[in-house]
């Protein structure tokens, strides 16, 4: 039988709206609203998409988007400068700088210079640190919309066995702390890993966040499984001689869909849930900010 096909778009959009309506609700008692500042650097295509939409669904939500782009050449100094400026802006409740950055920029002096408690993408070590800890912060949000997604699926993942292919700081690493947080058991895989088919088929809940079109096939999968792709993959469409391209994800979807339990598609899978999630860090850190509880979203 095939698989239930999770709807990542429709629980983005439930968790959107559950954000719009605290938002609201806060502004009516406290008169104040979040602010988002996103910052992109040069003209990469895909990521002027991304940062266009955070704006959109930043003002669906009732916040306030503040967005700055900053040429190709800009210096790794004024970056620094200007996150520096939006940490010390009362109005700035989230701080999200679009990676990739220029090569002459390091990625981690700007995560590190963005403050802890603004840091609505999740990745400061203070944040990370919390997340190892089991203490609140703000936590990655392709990670967490995947966990999201692994609940709405699973109400209690309670001592099932979670296997997580991929160990970066941005996916991997974050989702196997949610998912222990969860109680289950988690195995961590990546490129050095032997095995990896055997490994995955012990898996009640497969992730797979590698970058690299449909690695993951039908038979590395346990029948009934719930399986979450976090790839994103732009290739060239076959037979079309204009080069479109379109996204395929790090799973074999098709096959894999006729083993699987639940299965994210991609698009439309973990991909929505990271702009929800983001708008949701910048709820919490807009709340932590002003001494206000945390919305139960
Ligand atoms: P990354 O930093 O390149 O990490 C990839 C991970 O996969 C690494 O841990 C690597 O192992 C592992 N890996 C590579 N080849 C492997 C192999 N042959 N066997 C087993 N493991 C292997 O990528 P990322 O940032 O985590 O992103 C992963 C995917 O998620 C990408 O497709 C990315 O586009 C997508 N993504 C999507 C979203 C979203 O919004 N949905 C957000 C972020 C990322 P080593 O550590 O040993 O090198």
């Amino acid at each position: 039988m095939s698989a239930n096909i999770i709807d990542g778009k429709e629980v983005a959009r439930k968790l959107r709206e559950k954000i719009s309506r605290s938002v609201k609700e806060i502004n009516s008692e406290h008169n104040i609203v979040p602010g988002l500042a996103v910052v992109l650097v040069g003209n990469d295509p895909a990521s002027e998409v991304y940062v266009r939409n955070k704006g959109i669904q930043t003002k669906e939500t009732g916040m306030i988007s503040y967005e700055y782009k900053l040429p190709e050449s800009t210096s790794e100094d004024d970056l620094l400068d200007k996150v520096k400026l939006l940490n010390d802006d009362p109005n700035v409740n989230g701080i999200l700088v679009q990676f990739p950055v220029p090569k002459q920029i390091s990625q981690q002096k700007v995560i590190e210079t963005i403050l802890p408690s603004k840091d609505v993408d999740g990745l400061h070590p203070i944040n990370s640190g919390y997340l190892n800890s089991g203490l609140e912060g703000l936590v990655p949000c392709t990670p967490q919309g995947a966990a999201i997604l692994i609940k709405e699926t699973c109400k209690d993942l309670t001592g099932k066995n979670a296997v997580i292919i991929g160990r970066s700081n941005l996916v991997g690493k974050p989702v196997t702390q949610l998912l222990l947080k969860e109680n289950c058991t988690v195995t961590i895989c990546h490129s050095r890993s032997q095995n990896l088919a055997e490994i995955s088929c012990q898996a009640d809940i497969l992730v797979a966040a590698v970058g690299i079109p449909n690695f993951v096939k039908s038979n590395w999968v346990k029948p009934g499984a719930i399986v979450i792709d976090v790839g994103i993959n732009r290739i060239l469409t076959e037979g079309d001689s204009e080069k479109k391209t379109h996204l395929v994800g790090d799973v074999d979807f098709e096959n894999v869909k006729e083993i699987a339990g639940s299965i994210t598609p991609v698009p439309g899978g973990v991909g929505p849930m990271t702009i929800a999630c983001l708008l949701l860090n910048t709820l919490n850190a807009f709340c932590d900010q002003n001494g206000i509880l945390r919305p139960s979203l």
